[in-house]
């Protein structure tokens, strides 16, 4: 059974202290999918675009085995737009712009071939899209959502709704805070926690992740490159590799999602290293295998006796 993803397909105009692009290809699923690519396929994809959405990203994306029948073109409409500016401090970012354009009123339809899908990633959208992709499908087993501060401030009850029914949520340190009402992450992960996710991922940038399973909590770095170019799409890229490993291994023990991290964490060290989804064009497995193993290297240490 192929893995499921849903989320939000954009152009992009992005300005970095280096550079900048206009419309280039963005959003949630777009970069999870590309991801994901690198462990599992075909991957479901489900989104909507206008008839203004380029032909060559839809070549980029089944290039990748990515089956775009959940895709709707929607005639005359306009395809979704983002534009943020970054600041010397590539963890700082402004948003410029959010117009949703085709998304105000996207229905979402599973195709009847998605629906029995087992393992899902709800990409960053509308939390009230989100349910009405879940309601679709038949018994899926592993539900992985990712959000953002956009949803928390202004659809909060729809967003607390959809975490009453999936497995995983992944949200940076910031969203964390502002939806636990809580500074401290720790605390705020505990009650994140009892709003639904069993496992909880917080991702915080240049500093790595934060894995919260069962008892355990799991700190992963950050991968330390001397470049980052453009961090959009880290997080999602971050939620494609995690997701994508997962569904490769079919294992869902606490061992193997600490593995997932680190996957997801070297799929986002691609992506920040060129502008829009340039970095995860062009991989291989074993450049991601040999990435995964620089992170092992990274955090490994032995006591002498
Ligand atoms: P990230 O850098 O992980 O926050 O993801 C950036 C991507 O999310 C960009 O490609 C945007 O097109 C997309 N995006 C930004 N705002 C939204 C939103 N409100 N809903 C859905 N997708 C969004």
């Amino acid at each position: 059974m192929s893995l499921l993803v849903v989320g939000s397909v954009g152009l992009d105009t992005v300005y970095t202290p280096f550079d900048k692009v206009e419309d280039a290809l963005g959003g949630s699923a777009t970069y999870i999918s590309l991801a994901a690519s690198y462990f599992t396929g075909p991957i479901h994809f489900v989104g909507v675009v206008g008839d203004d959405f380029p032909k060559k990203y839809i070549t980029l994306l089944e290039a990748h085995n990515i089956d775009l029948d959940g895709l709707q073109i929607i005639k005359d409409g306009k395809t979704f737009r983002w534009a943020g500016r970054y600041h010397y401090d590539l963890n700082v970012r402004d948003t410029l712009l959010t117009e949703l354009n085709v998304f105000e009123s996207f229905k979402p339809i599973i195709p009847p071939k998605f629906q029995k899908a087992q393992f899902v990633c709800l990409g960053n959208i509308d939390p009230v899209l989100q349910l009405r992709v879940l309601e679709q499908l038949d018994s899926p087993k592993f539900i992985v959502c990712d959000t953002m501060n956009y949803w928390i401030e202004g659809k909060k009850d729809e967003l607390l709704e959809i975490l009453k029914k999936v497995n995983v949520l992944i949200i940076n340190d910031s969203e964390a805070r502002l939806l636990a009402h809580e500074p401290n992450l720790i605390r705020a992960a505990k009650m994140i926690r009892q709003m639904g996710p069993e496992i909880l991922i917080i991702k915080k940038g240049e500093h790595g992740a934060l894995l919260f399973v069962e008892d355990q909590i799991f700190s992963a770095p950050a991968y330390p490159l001397e470049m980052i170019f453009d961090p959009t799409g880290a997080g999602d890229t971050f939620a494609g590799g995690f997701t994508g490993y997962l569904h490769k291994t079919q294992d869902l023990s606490p061992d193997n999602l600490k593995c997932a991290v680190i996957y997801g964490s070297a799929m986002a060290s691609f992506c920040v290293e060129k502008f829009s989804t340039k970095g995860l064009e062009d991989l291989d497995y074993l450049r991601v295998l040999d990435r995964f193993r620089e992170f092992r290297k990274l955090s490994r240490f032995d006591e002498k006796e």
